[in-house]
């Protein structure tokens, strides 16, 4: 069964189906369609179970990588799987380890009351708490979104932070982990090393994923071009999953 082969996508019919795959898959408008809030993300029901059984078609070679904390990852998906968290700063390389997190700072308390200052001062404005920094959501005041580049911009300068851009959302974060790192640590594990790394992902961090996959010889796609939508992808996952298997895909 590890010999599962990866289908084209949908919207890339002239892709030649991947064998011997390593599956790196971003969560919220990748898995998941996007939510008004963060907290408010649908988990299909049968998602859960598609990502283990495709995990186990994979011989253990499937991560979900995600800027998230790895809490929201293992309450949306309680299910054992490869995690990469907070954009690579929290790791599980195996879904029955503890989670890799070496030690990383924290941006100043006064950031956060700066950031929530403009949440108050503009109704809409979500503030997110992550594990090493914040991110400061406009989907729902969409005019404050200058208004917070500006003030995040001016706090992470010349400081060990960066400021990161997200769907209608900036993220301040550390410098150093990235989902890159994220995909190269984990191409280590048993489970990953000589598979070809398959990275899918929606959004601006998932470029740096989907740029270690095409470095390490495998293949980055962008879920609005190779999919359309996270239910076409959804359905793809399951469709690899049934797909009779070729002969030509050995299993390790
Ligand atoms: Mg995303």
């Amino acid at each position: 069964m590890s010999g599962l082969t990866l289908p084209p996508p949908p919207l890339l019919p002239d892709q030649a189906p991947v064998g011997r795959a390593a599956l790196f898959l971003d969560f919220d408008g990748t898995l998941v369609e996007i939510a008004a809030r963060p907290d408010a993300v649908q988990v299909p029901p049968g998602l859960p179970g598609l990502l283990t059984r495709l995990q186990a078609g994979l011989g253990g070679a499937l991560a979900v990588v995600s800027g998230r904390p790895m809490q929201d990852l293992d309450h949306f998906l309680p299910v054992p799987l490869a995690k990469a968290g907070d954009h690579g700063a929290t790791i599980r390389v195996q879904p029955h380890l503890a989670a890799e997190a070496p030690p990383l700072p924290v941006p100043p308390e006064a950031w956060r009351l700066q950031a929530m200052a403009l949440a108050q001062a503009h109704p809409g404005v979500l503030v997110e708490e992550k594990t090493h920094g914040f991110a400061v959501h406009y989907r729902l005041a969409p005019e404050a979104g200058a208004l917070a580049h500006a003030l995040l911009a001016a706090l992470v300068l010349d400081s060990p932070f960066q400021l990161l851009a997200a769907r209608m959302a900036w993220e301040v974060r550390p410098r150093g982990p990235s989902k890159a790192s994220a995909v190269r640590r984990l191409m280590q594990a048993p489970a990953f090393a000589g598979r070809v790394p398959v990275f899918i992902g929606d959004d601006v961090t998932d470029e740096e994923g989907m740029d270690a996959a095409r470095a390490l010889g495998g293949l980055g796609w962008q879920l609005q071009d190779a999919f359309g939508t996270p239910a076409a992808l959804r359905g793809w996952l399951a469709q690899a999953l049934a797909a009779p298997q070729s002969p030509a895909s050995p299993a390790p």
